[in-house]
């Protein structure tokens, strides 16, 4: 595989979505590639921070902002 093979499926990796065989041709490639090993971190890093944004509650004014707007 690829650098840019990999880079092209790497957002569905770092998601869990492919399948197995695919999963382990990626694995193997990380662990001799150090760039897509840097970019696939930093790609599961920014799934992390999105996922904990959107878990976090919007603060009381902002919400309270946004349903007065919808109101209007
Ligand atoms: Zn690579």
């Amino acid at each position: 595989m690829t650098c840019r093979e990999v880079a092209e499926v790497l957002h569905d990796y770092v998601s869990g979505e492919l399948d197995d065989s695919e999963n382990g041709e990626i694995f193997r490639h990380l662990q001799n590639c150090e760039s897509c090993r840097a970019k696939a971190r930093q790609m599961q890093e920014l799934r992390t921070r999105i996922r904990d944004l959107l878990r976090t509650p919007a603060p009381g004014h902002l919400r309270a902002r946004v349903l007065s707007l919808r109101s209007e």
